[in-house]
């Protein structure tokens, strides 16, 4: 059962509603006159043939009240809308046909309310949106619409009422008219070739052997660099993936230098279905030993975490890289909302990962997937991890990674847990990454 309610702007008129709305918890200040401001922006542009009117959003207000929290939008004409609600992370979504968008930024909700905060646009053709992404799982009233009054336009309320997640869970969800319109739209921008059956659309890997060049990385006691050695398993790596039929590219397949901005630049550019960064550890606790798996976050989940990422984020200056302008590897590192679904393939992917690699090698024994701020983790649209190897400072680890026959098995547990992410994704129904969603 989901939520998901369509109402005709015109017809819902409530007027006992009326004086509560009319006067605004919060937001910008009251346009001085609805008609004055709608002949202004339709003066933007005069066609000569009238086109067909698209209403304009000319306001939003959020009030935050001890029992709900109430989104308001203002228009210049009634629009047919819907309201549906999505999980993971807890977004309501608000679909109406194409408008003009005249909102001056929009307001800052405070962190009381169920309302972190909203993006909205184009979504498709036809087809306007806005995303409210929500600090708690919130259940919608139905949508309310007030008629123009003391100098407002059409007025759009809804409330949202604290629930438990595990009913917005169960309402959450895609309306199915709506995932089937998506998918026939997805098929019609498919070639007109016929498909070849059973053929799977190749994933795109992209490798990335840290250090190289000019920059070693940490060097076991024995002399062993870690550029060399991450490059080795990065090759084996390579053939494994290849062999399972992906398309695979390297951030660097020889000894050169390669900053981390380029890496991550290298990981767009091919519009890498997923980053893996290999790299080995070294730490002043020689008993420290096992393999390890990084993902990104702001601040890390704990000092060691954090001196790690400080130590790789820091191997561009180490190799005297100019850090000023765009390789600005030092910036503090800001993620922004709509990572938030990469971040969670991220996670997923490491998760995966730890429980193939643990057949083949021996695993950190505490706390195996940590996450920092890596510079080279932080494409906005690529999952991206980085596994440490082991520890050059442990001398079990460092014997252990000399092994051709240890590379090739690690190899082979990461390339068992790409197929494995990609197979849970499949599964998981059609692509969720859009922006607008
Ligand atoms: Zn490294």
């Amino acid at each position: 059962m989901r939520l998901l309610r369509d109402s005709l702007l015109a017809i819902a008129v409530c007027l006992a509603f009326g004086a509560a709305v009319a006067q605004p918890d919060q937001g910008p200040s009251q346009p001085q006159s609805v008609d004055q401001l709608i002949d202004n922006i339709l003066k933007e542009k005069t066609p000569k043939t009238p086109a067909p009117k698209e209403a304009v959003v000319l306001g939003v207000r959020i009030g935050e009240h001890p029992d709900r929290t109430r989104f308001v939008v203002e228009l210049s004409d009634p629009v047919e809308m819907r309201t549906f609600t999505l999980n993971n992370p807890n977004r309501v979504v608000i679909d109406m046909p194409a408008v003009r968008w005249h909102l001056q930024g929009p307001p800052r909700p405070s962190a009381n309310g169920a309302i972190k905060g909203y993006r909205y646009g184009l979504f498709r053709p036809g087809n306007s949106r806005f995303v409210i992404d929500l600090n708690r799982p919130a259940a919608l009233s139905d949508v309310l619409v007030l008629p123009p009054e003391n100098g407002y336009g059409y007025r759009v309320v809804l409330d949202l009422f604290p629930t438990a997640q595990a009913k917005f869970d169960q309402e959450a969800g895609w309306p199915a008219d709506l995932k089937a319109k998506e998918q026939a739209a997805d098929m019609a921008s498919l070639p007109q070739s016929p498909p070849l059956p059973q053929t799977p659309i190749k994933k795109v890997i992209v490798i990335d052997p840290g250090h190289g060049g000019v920059d070693s990385g940490t060097v076991g006691a024995d002399g062993t660099l870690e550029k060399d050695l991450v490059l080795g398993v990065a090759l084996k790596l390579r053939n494994a993936l290849e062999k399972r039929g992906y398309t695979v590219h390297m951030t660097r397949d020889t000894d050169e230098f390669v900053d981390l901005p380029q890496r991550v630049r290298i990981a767009r550019s091919y519009h890498a279905d997923l980053f893996i960064s290999i790299h080995a550890d070294s730490i002043h606790d020689p008993d420290v030993a096992g393999l390890s798996i990084y993902t990104l976050s702001e601040k890390g989940s704990d000092k060691e975490a954090a001196d790690l990422a400080r130590r790789e984020n820091n191997s561009d200056k180490l190799a005297g890289v100019d850090l000023s302008g765009e390789n600005s590897a030092v910036a503090p590192i800001l993620i922004d909302l709509a990572q938030r679904d990469t971040m969670n393939k991220s996670s997923h992917f490491a998760e995966i990962a730890l429980s193939d690699l643990a057949q083949a090698t021996d695993i950190l024994p505490r706390q195996p997937h940590r996450s920092a701020a890596f510079v080279v983790l932080k494409a906005p649209d690529v999952p991206s991890a980085l596994i440490e190897l082991g520890y050059l400072s442990n001398s079990g680890d460092a014997d252990r990674m000399q092994k051709e026959s240890w590379r090739a098995r690690v190899a082979i547990a990461i390339a068992a847990a790409v197929d494995r992410q990609f197979m849970t994704a499949a599964q998981a129904g059609p692509a969720t990454a859009r922006s607008t969603q």
